[in-house]
């Protein structure tokens, strides 16, 4: 019996050696120490010694299961840790790979303004960007807006204190470069501004493009070629430039400009609501009295001043519905216009 032990002991620790996975050791606990396997058998024979050996071969029995148990538990959890190892391994998530790379892209604003920027760039004007935290005296002193005059209510500017405020338009680098560098001036001012208002086609933060020119002998024609030259060029080579008068505090003529409808070509439709032409921006002659209250000389000197919504051209431009659709950062929506 003994030696009968030891033959098994010595056969399960030859197979433990020969294993490679915890399956394989699975089967040789059953094949041994299972209900009805070799090893347990010995314990069932034990009625068979006699009564007097029986409780020092029933020692060395359980002794021997003992040493079984171990050595196939160890070498259990050798491969079992060898095994999650390897499956950690396989599953780990490289994330520097993926499934194609999600490449940003310039938002559509940004692109319409970079394309405005280089037309206007290649026509000698300069690019400046100013203060978005304005003082009342440059949003609106300076460019004849009088203390009585609506766009000052609280209603559609936010102020800070009395006399600060968020710019309500780009104007306000006008009066600061009008005062700060001597004629001829071309510039075009980019920035955001703020008006308290929101819906569909008017966001309280929205884009503008505001464009100076002050030299000698300048005229509405000058500002008509100008402008023509920018809406073939944002929009298309057919495009026309209409000027209807209007009214600015900062302006003298005035004019609303229309662009010829880029949807049906000035036929009539829905975007243009029958009348062929879209309204895109504000322009006219800079009031002398501006030019005065910056210093220069308004007999001598004459310009115009133009301003628009960048995210209106670019709503235009890509038929987009709603202004706001262009500050909610949704990926879906901006990924169309890579
Ligand atoms: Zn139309």
């Amino acid at each position: 019996m003994t030696e009968k032990i030891k033959q098994l002991v010595d056969k399960v620790k030859e197979l433990l050696e020969k294993a490679s996975s915890v399956a394989e050791i699975g089967d040789i606990r059953v094949t041994f120490l299972g209900k009805s396997g070799e090893y347990t058998g010995l314990l069932r024979g034990l009625k068979d010694v006699a009564p007097a050996e029986r409780g020092t071969i029933g020692k060395l029995i359980n002794e021997g299961k003992v040493r079984l148990e171990n050595m196939i538990a160890e070498k259990e959890a050798y491969f079992r840790k060898k095994e999650e190892a390897k499956k950690l391994a396989s599953e780990k998530i490289d994330v520097t790979l993926s499934k194609g790379y999600l490449i940003g892209s310039t938002h559509p604003i940004t692109k319409v303004k970079n394309e405005i920027l280089d037309t206007f760039i290649g026509l000698g004007f300069a690019v400046k960007e100013g203060p978005e935290i304005e003082t009342d005296y440059y949003n609106f002193q300076t460019l004849g807006i009088p203390a009585d005059h609506p766009a000052r209510d609280m209603q559609d500017t936010f102020y800070i204190s009395e006399n600060i405020l968020l710019r309500t338009h780009t104007s306000p680098m006008q009066s600061r470069t009008m005062l700060s560098e001597k004629p001829p001036i071309r510039i075009v001012v980019p920035g955001k501004v703020y008006r308290a208002d929101d819906d569909a086609t008017h966001s309280p933060i929205f884009n503008q493009i505001e464009g100076l020119c002050v030299e000698e002998g300048i005229s509405l024609a000058h500002l008509k070629n100008m402008l023509e030259i920018f809406a073939k060029s944002t929009f298309t080579k057919d495009t026309k430039v209409r000027f209807r008068p209007s009214y600015f505090p900062f302006t003298e003529p005035s004019v609303e400009v229309d662009i010829s409808c880029s949807m049906c070509g000035g036929k009539g439709c829905r975007l243009c609501k029958g009348t062929g032409w879209i309204e895109v921006l504000g322009a006219g002659i800079v009031n002398p009295v501006v030019l005065e209250n910056c210093g220069i000389d308004s007999k001598k000197y004459s310009g115009f001043a133009f301003g628009f919504g960048i995210d209106r051209i670019a709503m235009l431009k890509y038929g987009i519905p709603d202004i706001r659709l262009m500050y909610e950062n949704d990926v879906n929506f901006l990924k169309q216009y890579k």
